[in-house]
């Protein structure tokens, strides 16, 4: 999982993928997302990858498959992980605005401390995903299957939950405000503790 050497400078933080260095230390923050974005561009499946901390702008990565990546902390801007594949993805503290998760197959991800805005997730599947924490506003989770993801203290705003499976989703101390969760099965989703 991940590469395993640890950042050249001494921080205790693994390296990005081909560097000696990581995002925070290197002096080439935008070469080094330039370089990881093209890589992953050039390739269909995407393996322990660690681009933690990089900014990616205006990407296409749809329709790649990620396994065991870490984008902890990366900040997304106009990308597109549409039709995307991916299990053990970790977006821990990312941000994303205006990117688009549409019609995917997601797993086993790390949303937590995330924050995302006018970012869809229409059509997907997403399966025990965790939005710990994660600052939501203007998103669309339009007809997708949530089972068993946690939006646990997380802070929605002006976002759809419509026609979604949300069975064994947990709202728990979530604060919702604008949120709509039109035919959906709100009564299969955790919103209260000893419900
Ligand atoms: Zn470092």
């Amino acid at each position: 999982m991940f590469p395993s050497t640890h950042c050249a400078a001494g921080c205790g933080r693994l390296v990005l993928s081909g560097s000696k260095l990581c995002a925070f230390h290197t002096v080439e923050a935008n070469a080094e997302a330039e370089r990881l974005g093209g890589f992953i561009q050039n390739l269909r499946i995407i393996r322990d990858l660690n681009a933690a901390g990089l900014h990616f702008e205006g990407r296409d990565f749809s329709g790649k498959e990620f396994y065991e990546c870490d984008f902890t902390g990366a900040r997304f801007s106009a990308c597109s992980f549409a039709g995307t594949t991916m299990t053990t993805v970790f977006f821990t503290g990312a941000s994303f605005f205006d990117c688009d998760f549409s019609q995917s197959n997601l797993q086993f991800l790390s949303f937590a401390a995330a924050n995302a805005q006018q970012t869809t997730f229409e059509g997907s599947t997403l399966t025990s995903l965790n939005f710990l924490g994660a600052h939501i506003s203007n998103c669309n989770f339009t007809n997708v299957d949530l089972y068993n993801s946690r939006f646990i203290n997380a802070i929605l705003f002006n976002t759809r939950f419509e026609d979604c499976n949300l069975k064994r989703v947990n709202f728990l101390k979530s604060a919702r405000t604008g949120v709509t969760f039109k035919l959906s099965n709100t009564w299969e989703a955790i919103f209260e503790a000893n419900e």
